[in-house]
Order: C-alpha cells, then structure tokens, then sequence
C-alpha cells in the first residue's frame, strides 16, 4: 500500500480493503480550491462550508461512477442564500456561494446559524446526465438540511436517498480541500478480493465498524496539515488496503455566451429591456468564474427573436443594474 503523490497536483485516492468489505476515497484539492477562492471574497465560515462541499462533491461524483455532472447545494434562510459546487465525471470542479445582501457573519458561525435559521435550509442533489435523451430531466433530490456540518448532512442524504452506509471527513481552509469518505460495501457471502478465507458477515460489519472508528480519529486540524499519504498510512497501516490509480480533478468553468444568453431569455423580454433602456447593454458576470458577458440591443433583440428552448438548469450569473 504506497501512493506516490505527484507534487502540485490536486489527486483523489481511491482504495478498498482487500476483503472487499469496505472501500473508500481519499480527496486533496488545493489549486483548483485556490482558484475558486481567487474568485471571491468570502468570509472565513463560508470559505470552510463551501470547501468542505468542493471535497464532497468530488468524492461523490467518483463514488457513484456517474457519467455526468453532479450538482450539490445547499439552499439557506440564513445569511447564506446559496452554496453551489457542481462536479463532472472528469472531475472538473467549479463553485460559488451566494450571501444575503445584509449578512453579517461572525468567524465562528456554524452551517445551521449560516444555512438554516429558521430551519427551512435545503440540501439538493441534481444528477445531470452528460447523453441527455431528448426531453429527459435531470434527477433531482431534495432534503431537508439534516446535519450541524457537511459531513453530517451528506452522510443523511446518502443513507436516505442512496440506502449507502457512508462515512465523511472533511476540512477546508484558505489553502486546501481535504477529505476522506468510507463506504460499507454490500455482503454477497463472503467473496473476497484476493485469495483468502472468506469473510463471515459479522467479519465484514467488524471491518466497516474498525474502519469508521479509525476514521473517526480524524481532527479537522490533522486533516488540514497532513498529507493524503500520510493520513492514509497513519490511519490503515494495520489494514490490507488496494490503492487504485489516482485522479486528477481541476477547476473549470462550463459557462459560455450561450448559457447566459438562455438566462437572459428565462429573466424576460421586459426585464431585459429595461436593463437595456437604462444601460444600454446588459452586462452579466459568471457567478463561478467571474467571466464577463456584454449584450447589446442587437444581440438581445436575436436572442428574443430565436425559438431554440430555453435550458438552464441553475442560473450562471447576475444581471448587474
Ligand atoms: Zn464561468
């Protein structure tokens, strides 16, 4: 059981135990997390929520094998409106927060005082597929906001949702993204990955339950200042762990001309108008990457005058006025 890390690189580490009773997935992310923070000026709470989501996602979106984008938030009624990470099957990252316009937040606010007030915050899992057929929808789960972290409140989801026994840390600060989720494999009697005696099924619980009470072990503050490598052999150095090849996720932004055109066709003629009466132009900034895009009378006046449906899953940007 070795990794070799590759300096500078973000990496996710998939493993399973070699009696096939529990697998999971290993997650460090700095310089796609330092390009989402290069972006935006966040308070320190939310920098943590919102990086703390990034690991997830990407963890997620590896664990479920799905090929398409996954799109986590959490909807607040707090200060926080909105944190958004959407994560594709190559592991391409992208995520923005969104904060009432009078929010106050102190350095020590929890997710529920952030989120969930008045206890009507939401957790939302959209799975977007990348082949769509014609017409399909993508799925969408929607929970009330279960948990006093992330972790927690993934961790519901995915037991409600997903009937999966699945276990997170997860930690993030100015500078990293890191994260460990454990899964307890379904027991098909005994099968093991390598040539050994057969695991019992109450072998198989004992290895799940070992696995989480080592996992448990975890403080946010090792998490942050330790390497995936060397969590992985501090943790399992007493277990027989396979390590796969490792993945690579980076950030990137999906947004484009004709993605903020179809959100100014879901806003109106009439808004759309009067923003142009005022300003000439209508001018919106990508809320994930900061990308600025400008539309002239002309260029409104076609996107008004096409048919082509209208698709826009979440809004990319903000009108600016
Ligand atoms: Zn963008």
């Amino acid at each position: 059981m070795s990794i070799t890390p590759i300096i500078g690189q973000d990496t996710l580490q998939k493993f399973i135990f070699d009696n096939a009773s529990v697998r999971g997935e290993f997650i460090d992310i700095s310089a796609t997390w330092r390009e989402v923070l290069s972006r935006h000026a966040y308070p320190a709470p939310v920098k943590k929520l919102l990086g703390e989501m990034v690991a997830a996602a990407a963890l997620l979106s590896a664990n479920l094998k799905f090929n398409g984008t996954i799109i986590m938030q959490i909807h607040g009624d707090g200060p926080v409106n909105l944190l958004v990470v959407e994560c594709d099957a190559e592991l391409h990252l992208r995520a923005t927060a969104k904060l009432a316009s009078d929010a106050v937040i102190a350095d020590d606010a929890t997710l529920p005082s952030l989120l969930n007030a008045s206890g009507k915050g939401r957790f939302v899992i959209t799975l977007d597929p990348a082949d769509k057929m014609p017409g399909q929808q993508p799925y969408q789960g929607i929970v009330p906001l279960d948990g006093d972290d992330v972790s927690t409140v993934i961790e519901n989801y995915m037991l409600r949702s997903e009937q999966l026994d699945t276990k997170l840390w997860l930690a993030a600060d100015d500078n990293v993204s890191r994260g460990l989720l454990l899964q307890k494999l379904p027991y098909h009697g005994g099968t093991t990955a390598v040539e050994t005696a057969p695991l019992t099924e109450d072998e198989a619980l004992e290895t799940w339950n070992r696995a989480v009470i080592l996992g448990s072990t975890l403080k946010q503050e090792e998490i942050l200042s330790t390497t995936i490598e060397v969590l992985m052999e501090r943790l399992f150095w007493e277990e027989t762990i396979r390590v796969f090849e490792p993945l690579h996720p980076s950030f990137h932004c999906t947004c484009t001309r004709e993605k903020v055109g179809n959100m100014l066709k879901m806003l109106g003629r009439p808004e759309v108008n009067s923003v142009l009466e005022e300003l000439g132009q209508v001018g919106v900034n990508c809320d994930f990457c900061g990308q600025h895009y400008d539309y002239d009378k002309v260029d409104c006046a076609q996107l008004f005058a096409t048919d082509a449906p209208v698709e826009a899953l979440i809004p990319a940007g903000e009108v600016k006025h």
